[in-house]
């Protein structure tokens, strides 16, 4: 090579050379940090990092400050579950000394029990198994906990060492009160995807892998009797509309013997996606990123189908003979009631919440008196499923407002976003599950559950409609604009003129 540049052009040459060097040092070091960063996301959805524990002591924290903040150090690959349950000293108030975030399939020692989700013999299917109990873990087949909203105050009460987690349930004379089933429909994986058909029954279906297994199995479904009282069943009675017959209606201030049923959600998420028509994945992200990253095996288990989700429940009220419900020859009064526990329990007058259970209520009775079967079943679905928390701030926007009928909807919309939070789709499988295959007599005006119902295949003859007698004046409001947007009536439907005229009570009356 000529030398044209003499010891000058060296030197510059030499700067551009290192100038280089110091660019690719700079891209390796960015290069680095973002291999860190998607390692560090792999593995924790992999559940390779693992937490040491969770007992906060501050001394630990600072050692292991490294390790807190990056999570591209992975401690230790988890070769069986087993790291999840070695034992702490007793100072600890959790029971592990390490935190399995997840799990994945294929896992050393990952083996779930079976769940073939609509297999009719209960031995295939499998029993729904959710606790991440020392002896159960490997058997998982279940993402979630039991209890559904309350599986919180269950993990309160052992921080707080109110409960041994090594407690398990005695079922002796837990039995189910009332026979039920089994149906086809229980076989049907399309039929029911929200609770499990065996619930009332896993105890017993599945002795044998508890006791010879040691596996933590729990009911979801629990079945019992009941007397009831309300003041308006004993007005009915002293009005003459309701005539004690001394066995389901028991007596003149209007008791009520009751079979009640009450049901934990079990989804069997395949099911669920498909009743909402999207795609499992999309159903599993969204539970994920929703309930804050609480589940995520949501998205490293797609092996495992079955969510236990935390939310309420449902309780079935039967009136008369529990066998009748799924008799075809006979009639079925049924209302499908959402729960709205200021006029429920308390009272409220702003809607016909209570009016509508009471009536749906004596209107069962009669139906079974008169030899058919009467039923009420009841979701724990708050507020149209929005809670009372957006419930208040939407009545307080009507109050501050002019409490319009034609505006009805839109003040909850502004607020929550939409209108209703209840998706009815899911509905229907406890009808299923009660082996109901036509209602004679629905107890409700909402189109969402009519339409709901009809679409799973079970035909509604009747719609019996909340008499006017029984509509509180400031809930006028509410049923009008509910009519108008398309529920049941065989009366007059209001034009959004006459919808705007419609007008509730001012909060004036109250506050002086
Ligand atoms: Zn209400």
């Amino acid at each position: 090579m000529e030398k044209t540049n003499g010891v000058g052009g060296d030197a510059a040459i030499l700067q551009e050379i290192l100038a280089s060097l110091k660019t690719i040092q700079q891209e390796n070091t960015h290069l680095a940090a973002a291999v860190d960063a998607i390692n560090g996301r792999v593995n924790i959805l992999a559940g390779v990092k693992q937490v040491k524990d969770l007992t906060f002591d501050p001394a630990a924290a600072e050692r292991n400050k490294v390790h807190q903040t990056n999570p591209v150090v992975p401690e230790d690959v988890p070769s069986s579950p087993d790291l999840a349950v070695v034992q702490e000293s007793g100072r600890r108030s959790s029971t592990t000394s390490k935190i399995i975030l997840t799990s994945y399939p294929g896992q050393a020692g990952v083996d779930p029990l079976p769940m073939d989700w609509g297999n009719k013999d209960p031995s295939l299917r499998g029993p729904v198994v959710v606790s991440r109990n020392p002896s159960s873990i490997r058997r998982r087949n279940a993402i979630g906990a039991h209890g559904g909203s309350y599986a919180i105050y269950n993990a309160l009460a052992v921080a707080s060492k109110n409960l041994n987690t090594d407690h398990r349930p005695d079922f002796t004379n837990t039995e189910p009160a009332a026979n039920i089933g089994p149906f086809p429909q229980w076989a049907d994986p399309k039929k029911i995807v929200a609770m499990d058909p065996l619930g009332h029954l896993a105890p017993w279906l599945f002795k044998d892998i508890i006791q010879k297994e040691d596996v933590d199995i729990r009911p979801t479904i629990a079945i019992t009797k009941a007397h009831m009282k309300l003041p308006e069943i004993e007005e009915s009675v002293r009005k003459g509309r309701l005539v004690p017959d001394g066995k389901i209606c028991i007596n003149e201030s209007g008791e009520l013997a009751v079979t009640k049923f009450a049901v934990e959600p079990v989804w069997y998420l395949p099911g669920v996606a498909e009743r909402f028509g999207i795609d499992e994945g999309v159903l599993r992200r969204s539970l994920f990123e929703h309930t804050g990253g609480s589940y995520p095996e949501l998205i490293t288990r797609g092996d495992i189908k079955t969510f236990l989700p935390p939310i309420g429940g449902l309780t079935v009220y039967c009136f008369g003979d529990p066998a009748k419900m799924s008799d075809p020859n006979v009639k079925l009064a049924l209302r499908i009631h959402d729960e709205c526990n200021g006029s429920d329990v308390f009272g409220s007058d702003i809607c016909t919440c209570r009016p509508y259970l009471t009536f749906g209520i004596e209107e069962a009775v009669k139906e079974a008196q008169n030899g058919g079967s009467g039923v009420v079943i009841y979701f724990r679905k708050e507020g149209r499923a929005l809670g009372e928390v957006t419930k208040y701030l939407v009545y307080n926007a009507r109050k501050r407002g002019a409490d319009r009928a034609s505006e009805y909807f839109k003040r909850t919309e502004n607020i929550a976003g939409v209108k209703d939070m209840r998706f009815q789709a899911l509905m229907p499988d406890i009808l299923h599950w009660l082996g109901i295959s036509k209602i004679d007599r629905m107890l409700s005006m909402s189109n969402m559950k009519h339409d709901a119902i009809v679409e799973q295949g079970i035909p509604i003859i009747e719609r019996i409609e909340l008499p006017d007698e029984l509509i509180p004046a400031d809930s006028r409001v509410e049923i009008d604009a509910k009519v108008h947007a398309g529920y049941f009536t065989n009366g007059k439907i209001m034009t959004m003129d006459e919808l705007s005229n419609v007008q509730g009570r001012a909060w004036e009356d109250v506050d002086h």
